[in-house]
């Protein structure tokens, strides 16, 4: 039976397949980055690559609008690619402004489809070669979808990653459907929990606390970091330190901004640091790109610490 929305839809798909590809071919892709927050000290730890599309007529599509019909295609290989190359060379360069001070990484989100190709490994090679960058600066982050199989080849492929260096990260932690068992035979690096987790962190009677101390808990017993996801407010970001959670990201910190933003914040946070050397990078500057200042977060920075500090 003839179904005029299915076809529309087929119609749609089809499109956005054809400007995916020019897309791909013209590298109409940008990156943006969100920082990611050293929480006891709200210092810079180093920045979340998200891809954004700048479509000649529909101007900024984000990620969820293309990312699966460029998985459902294969083009998410080559989009991949270029998210890498462009976070390797901005990464290097802000490491350049800011020296060995300070050491930051780049996340960079790697579909399932991509994390098992046998391939990774030699194109992030490549990648890294190329702008001279070592391996530790980078982390993937892969969903629990990736890792659903636990097969024997995920194991070979995300042990090969770690062996060389790179640093892997388990994105959107908790809303997958998989076993535990994984966590304990692959080498994973961090759990970021699910925003869907940390904003009804302090809803009463619903709240979702014990969740987030418990995986908290249970990445601590596995020698595993946390970052929390989606920090909006300073209750939050109050709990999650109390709650020893190591990082955190989110609007109350930042937006994902674009990359000449990023240079420009970084070097104002050097200088603001060569000033006070006391001080770790703090995330003053930061805040006047994008975000909510709140007093909680600039006494912080300021380095006040939050057990003196009354609200
Ligand atoms: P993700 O990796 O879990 O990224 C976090 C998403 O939450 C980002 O949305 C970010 O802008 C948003 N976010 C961050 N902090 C907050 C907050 O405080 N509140 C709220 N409401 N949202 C916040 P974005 O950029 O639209 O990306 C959506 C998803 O698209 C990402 O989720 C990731 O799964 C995927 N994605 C983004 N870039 C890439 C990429 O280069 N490759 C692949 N394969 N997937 C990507
Ligand atoms: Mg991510
Ligand atoms: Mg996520």
């Amino acid at each position: 039976m003839f179904d005029r929305k299915l076809h529309e839809k087929a119609q749609r798909l089809l499109q956005q397949e054809t400007d995916l590809r020019k897309a791909v071919h013209k590298n109409q892709f940008q990156n943006h980055y969100q920082p990611i927050v050293r929480l006891d000290t709200a210092s810079l730890a180093g920045f979340e690559a998200l891809i954004r599309w700048s479509h000649p007529d529909l101007g900024m599509v984000y990620p969820g609008a293309f990312i699966p019909t460029a998985e459902e295609t294969g083009l998410i290989i080559p989009i991949t690619k270029l998210t890498l190359e462009k976070a390797c060379r901005d990464l290097k360069e802000w490491q350049a402004i800011v020296g060995s001070r300070l050491e930051l990484t780049v996340s960079v989100n790697i579909s399932s489809r991509h994390f098992l190709q046998p391939s990774l490994l030699d194109d992030l090679k490549e990648v890294l070669g190329s702008c001279d960058l070592s391996p530790q600066h980078l982390k993937l982050e892969i969903t629990e979808t990736a890792l659903m199989e636990d097969s024997e080849e995920t194991v070979r492929l995300a042990q090969r990653l770690k062996d060389f260096g790179i640093r892997l990260v388990i994105d959107d932690f908790g809303t997958g459907y998989s076993s535990l068992s994984y966590l304990q035979r692959l080498p994973i690096d961090t759990l970021k929990v699910d925003r869907s987790f940390i904003s009804k962190i302090h809803e009463k009677p619903d709240s979702n606390r014990n969740i987030v101390e418990a995986i908290i808990s249970l990445a601590h017993k596995l020698n595993m970091t946390v970052v929390a996801e989606g920090i909006e407010t300073p209750e939050q970001y109050a709990i999650l330190l109390d709650m020893k959670c190591e990082l955190g990201q989110g609007y109350l910190f930042s937006r994902p901004v674009p990359g000449s933003e990023v240079g420009r914040l970084i070097s104002q946070i050097k200088t603001f640091s060569d000033e006070h050397t006391s001080l770790p990078y703090p995330l003053t500057n930061c805040l006047s790109i994008n975000t909510v200042a709140h007093p909680l977060v600039l006494c912080i920075c300021f380095g006040f610490r939050y057990s003196n500090f009354v609200f």
